[in-house]
């Protein structure tokens, strides 16, 4: 799924729609001090089974996507929802301005090669009449 990189949002800090910048969250490891991460680590002390199983049956083929939106007045960020199940995440950035780059670029490689040209044939020139004298 393509996401567009800037989005118009509504900011519920600045109570308005404004733009938005739009990342996935990264990873961070589990805060060892939270009740249900302390009850976990007490319990793997000591002998005895894993005592979470690893859950049966297949592979799922798509992954829940944890969105945040990076309000570019307000420099907050927020999220919305639990995220939503996607196969591929795909950042794009708006397409008129890589349009008008690319444009820009191609004008001056083509004006490049002209002067390129022009100057070979003019080295050309002036080395059969030095050849001639
Ligand atoms: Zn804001």
């Amino acid at each position: 799924m393509i996401i567009m990189k800037i989005q118009r949002r509504y900011c519920p800090f600045c109570r308005k729609h404004t733009e938005h910048t739009v990342e996935e969250a990264k990873k961070r490891p589990r805060r060892e001090t939270s009740k249900g991460q302390r009850r976990f680590l007490r319990k793997l002390k000591g002998y005895g089974s894993f005592p979470k199983e690893n859950p049966k049956g297949r592979e799922k083929p798509t992954r829940k996507v944890d969105l945040r939106y990076l309000c570019k007045v307000c420099k907050k960020k927020h999220s919305i929802g639990k995220g939503f199940r996607i196969k591929k995440v795909e950042f794009k950035k708006l397409e008129q301005k890589l349009e008008k780059k690319s444009e820009q670029k191609t004008e001056a490689k083509s004006e490049n090669k002209k002067q390129k040209l022009e100057k070979k044939l003019e080295q050309k020139t002036e080395t059969k009449s030095e050849n001639k004298k």
